[in-house]
């Protein structure tokens, strides 16, 4: 089996861009030892827990309209909402109670006073009800450093912020041309996030029309050079009242970006072994074992939705988003572990990686 060309890539001690232009695009039988080689990756790096963080969708609200997203300002087919002060709790309290060590606000993006106090808020009531035991994530998306650095103190330690696409040219061609949708305004808000001290994940979508397999090769350099500690990849899926989505999708396309997907973060755990990364809800969307294929292929994170259930309609940021409440006491991960034999839950812990340690310390 070794001698193949695909092992002697693999073997490497450092990847360069050639290499991984040959990983994403080496035949299927291949990337099957790409998959094998990243989980034994993450198995010794980062062990064989996956962690959980147990999602809150705060609000459908948002001050932007990236051209792929159904929650974008422009789609009025939605009806807006914002979970009371009292859902949230709710939610997080759940997470608490079943042991998940870490819960994940996300929202669409607003910036208005209310709304960064109100997180502020949520962020120090939560901590204080768990007694400063509950991992907080936020994915919030751009904000002012002062509101980065508020929620910083308040008790929020890790911060997502998806590039979307590290190519300036490729992120141009997916959100509108205007001061509110720049390239640039997100790479720095992205440098503020890691300056303030936050765990800091990124990530991309595959599969966006004009993307390349260069543009994919860029982007794990790019998460490379940035130095992560976390990543959130998924696949792109239309959403038919976006303007990226109107004209349908075709289902051997999905297939084939959830297959890049794999490919993408098996890549990314070889060459940043001890990060956090998640088998994002996207993947189970395009496949009902999507999260446990993506883990055989070196994730390691799963975020449970805990949004209570009258509101999962409203959070199609892409279409198809599983609605349904998958977490319950007997299942509180939803994964089928028969699918990813040898790994367990990492429950009652942050699940924090040794890399953030190592990047604080500089070793
Ligand atoms: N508003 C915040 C967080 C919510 S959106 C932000 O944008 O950062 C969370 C993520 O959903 C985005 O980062 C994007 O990568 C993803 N997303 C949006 N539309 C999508 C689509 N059509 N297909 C797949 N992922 C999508
Ligand atoms: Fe808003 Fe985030 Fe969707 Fe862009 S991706 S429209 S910022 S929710």
């Amino acid at each position: 089996m070794m001698g193949s060309a695909i092992a002697s890539v693999l073997d490497r001690k450092d990847h360069d861009r050639s290499d991984i232009l040959e990983m994403l695009q080496c035949s299927e039988e291949d990337a099957h030892q790409l998959y094998r080689k990243a989980a034994a990756v993450r198995n010794r790096s980062v062990g064989k827990q996956v962690f959980l963080r147990g999602l809150i969708e705060y609000s459908n609200i948002c001050g932007k309209n990236c051209l792929y997203c159904g929650v974008r300002r422009d789609n009025q087919k939605i009806e807006r909402y914002t979970l009371s002060r009292e859902e949230v709790l709710e939610a997080a309290m759940t997470a608490y109670r079943l042991n998940f060590g870490s819960i994940a606000i996300q929202s669409g993006e607003n910036s208005s006073k209310v709304f960064v106090d109100t997180i502020e808020n949520l962020v120090t009531t939560i901590r204080e009800m768990t007694g400063g035991k509950m991992g907080i994530t936020l994915s919030l998306g751009e904000q002012s450093r002062e509101t980065y650095q508020r929620w910083f103190d308040a008790g929020a330690h890790r911060y997502l912020l998806r590039i979307e696409a590290s190519s300036e040219a490729l992120y141009r061609r997916v959100h509108p041309d205007d001061d509110m949708h720049r390239y640039k305004k997100r790479l720095e808000c992205l440098k503020i996030i890691q300056e303030t001290g936050y765990q800091t994940g990124t990530g991309v979508m595959v599969g966006l029309p004009y993307q390349t397999m260069s543009d994919l090769a860029d982007d794990i350099i790019f998460m490379r050079d940035f130095d992560i500690d976390m990543c959130g990849m998924g696949p792109f899926i239309e959403h038919s009242d976006t303007p990226l989505g109107a004209r349908g999708t075709d289902n051997l396309f999905l297939r084939e970006r959830f297959n890049l997907t794999l490919r993408m973060i098996a890549i990314l755990r070889i060459i940043m072994k001890d990060i956090n990364i998640v088998a994002s809800t996207a993947m189970q969307t395009i496949d009902p074992a999507g999260r446990e294929k993506a883990i055989s292929c070196g994730a390691n994170v799963v975020m449970p939705n805990l949004t209570p259930a009258r509101f999962r309609a409203g959070y199609q940021i892409y279409e198809g988003k599983p609605g349904y409440r998958e977490v319950n006491e007997s299942n509180i991960s939803g994964l089928n572990f028969d699918l990813i034999p040898g790994t367990t839950l990492g429950l009652g812990t942050w699940g924090d990686t040794p890399h953030f340690g190592r990047r604080l310390t500089g070793k």
